[in-house]
C-alpha cells in the first residue's frame, strides 16, 4: 500500500540527509561530552557544539553566549516563562499572552495562575492577529513579560512581533517589560532578528525544519537588558546555569546544519510552498462551503487551513487519511474531540472549527502531490455534502 502524502509539516518534518550525515559522527567516533575537559573525545565534542552554538545565534542575530540548548520549545517556553516569573514577581506578578499560544505557553501561564501570578489573555481579531492598541492598553505597572508567538502552528498567521518588541522597548527604562516569543514555527522560514525587533527571549525547535526531535534552543538577551532567569532543572550548572544535562551532542550539530540550510534555501523555498499553498486553495476554493482561517497574506507560506461549512470534521478526516497525512484545526488536540482552541478564539462554532484541515507543506512536496491532494479532498468533500 502506499503511504499517504505528508501534508503535515507543522506538526513536524523528516530528518533532512544532510543533517542526518553531519550529525553521524557524533553518535560513535565523536561520542564524548562536551563538558569532559581532560580528553580528546570531550574536546571534539565540545568544539562541534561551540561552531553549533556560533552558527544558531549567527541565524538570529545573538551572541553564542544567549543561546541555551533545551530539549525542544516545549522546554524553552517552560524556561522562559516559569523562569522569567520566578526571577522577577518581585517587580510585579502581571503576565500577558494571547488566547491562540501554542499550549505550551498557555499551560505554564495556567500553573502560574496558580501560584498567583495575573495572566491576560488577549484575543485576536478574526484574521488572528493580535490589536496592538489592545495590547498596548493590556501593559500594567506590575506586567513583567509579554509572550507572542511568531508564528501560529494551526493557522500559520505572523503576529506583529517587531511592532510588540518596539512596545516593550520603549517603555524602558521606566518600565522593564520582557518580550518572549515562540518561534518554532517562525525559525528558518522568515527573517528573524533579535535586535532590530527587540525580543528578549525566544524559543526554538529543530525539527520543524527538517532537524531531529528533542532538540531547541531558548535564547536568552545578555545585553539591554540582561534577562536574568531561574532554571527549571537542576544539577551540573551546563549551560551557564540556565539549563543542566549533558549536552546531546549530535542533535545539536544537526539542528545548527537544519537552520544554516533553512536559512540559504529560505527565499527559494518559500517562494515554492507558496507557489503549491495558491495552487491548493485555487483548487479548493470552487467549493462553495469552503473558508480560509487566518489572514490571507500574514501567514507563513507553507500553511493553509480551512474550514468546511456543514461537514462532519471526523468523517473528512477518515476519508482523507489513506491518501494525505493531515492534521484537523485541532492539531494538538486530535485525540481529542475538543475542537481547536485557535478556531474558536477566531469566533467559530465547536462545529465549524471542528470540521477544519490544516495543510502544512514543506521542503518535499511537488505540485503532483498536490494535484492528487486536492482531487482527492474535492471528492470527499462532495461525497459528504448532505446537499
Ligand atoms: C511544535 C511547537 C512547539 C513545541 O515544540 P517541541 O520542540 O515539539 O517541544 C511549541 N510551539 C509551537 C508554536 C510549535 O509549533
Amino acid at each position: 500500500m502506499q503511504r499517504p502524502i505528508y501534508l503535515d509539516c507543522h506538526a513536524t518534518t523528516p530528518v533532512d540527509e544532510r543533517v542526518w550525515e553531519a550529525m553521524l559522527p557524533y553518535f560513535r567516533e565523536s561520542f564524548g561530552n562536551a563538558a569532559s575537559t581532560g580528553h580528546l573525545y570531550g574536546w571534539e565534542a565540545a568544539s562541534a557544539v561551540k561552531l553549533a552554538r556560533e552558527a544558531i545565534a549567527k541565524a538570529i542575530n545573538a551572541t553564542p553566549e544567549e543561546i541555551v540548548f533545551t530539549s525542544g520549545a516545549t522546554e524553552s517556553n517552560n524556561l522562559a516563562i516559569k523562569g522569567v516569573a520566578e526571577s522577577y514577581h518581585q517587580k510585579g506578578r502581571h503576565i500577558i499572552t494571547v488566547q491562540t499560544e501554542h499550549s505550551a505557553i498557555l499551560d505554564p501561564c495556567v500553573y502560574l495562575a496558580s501560584l498567583g501570578f495575573e495572566i491576560t489573555y488577549l484575543p485576536v481579531r478574526s484574521d488572528g492577529l493580535v490589536d496592538l492598541s489592545e495590547l498596548e492598553r493590556a501593559i500594567r505597572p506590575d506586567t513583567i513579560l509579554i509572550s507572542v508567538m511568531a508564528a501560529n502552528n494551526e493557522i500559520g498567521v505572523l503576529q506583529p512581533i517587531a511592532e510588540i518588541g518596539q512596545i516593550c522597548h520603549d517603555r524602558a527604562p521606566q518600565q522593564q517589560v520582557l518580550f518572549h516569543s515562540d518561534a518554532a514555527q517562525a525559525i528558518g522560514k522568515i527573517p528573524l532578528d533579535v535586535m532590530t525587533m527587540h525580543i528578549d527571549l525566544m524559543s526554538l525547535t529543530a525539527h520543524k525544519i527538517y532537524g531531529a526531535k528533542g532538540i531547541g534552543a531558548l535564547y536568552v538577551r545578555r545585553r539591554n537588558p540582561r534577562v536574568s532567569l531561574t532554571p527549571q532543572l537542576h544539577g551540573g550548572g551546563h549551560e551557564r546555569g540556565m539549563r543542566s544535562g549533558t549536552l546531546y551532542t549530535p542533535q545539536i550539530v544537526g539542528f545548527a546544519k537544519a537552520l544554516e540550510i533553512a536559512i540559504a534555501s529560505q527565499a527559494e523555498e518559500q517562494q515554492q510552498a507558496l507557489t503549491i499553498r495558491q495552487h491548493l486553495w485555487e483548487c479548493l476554493s470552487e467549493l462553495d462551503c469552503i473558508s480560509l482561517n487566518g489572514h490571507s497574506t500574514k501567514r507563513l507560506a507553507g500553511n493553509l487551513n480551512v474550514s468546511f461549512t456543514g461537514l462532519n470534521g471526523q468523517l473528512l478526516m477518515l476519508a482523507l487519511q489513506p491518501i494525505v497525512a493531515v492534521s484537523s484545526g485541532s492539531a494538538c488536540a486530535s485525540a481529542k474531540t475538543a475542537p481547536s482552541h485557535v478556531l474558536t478564539a477566531l469566533g467559530h462554532s465547536p462545529e465549524l472549527a471542528s470540521a477544519s484541515i490544516r495543510f502544512g507543506i514543506g521542503r518535499f512536496n511537488t505540485l503532483e502531490e498536490i494535484e492528487i491532494v486536492a482531487n482527492h479532498v474535492l471528492a470527499s468533500v462532495r461525497s459528504l455534502r448532505p446537499i
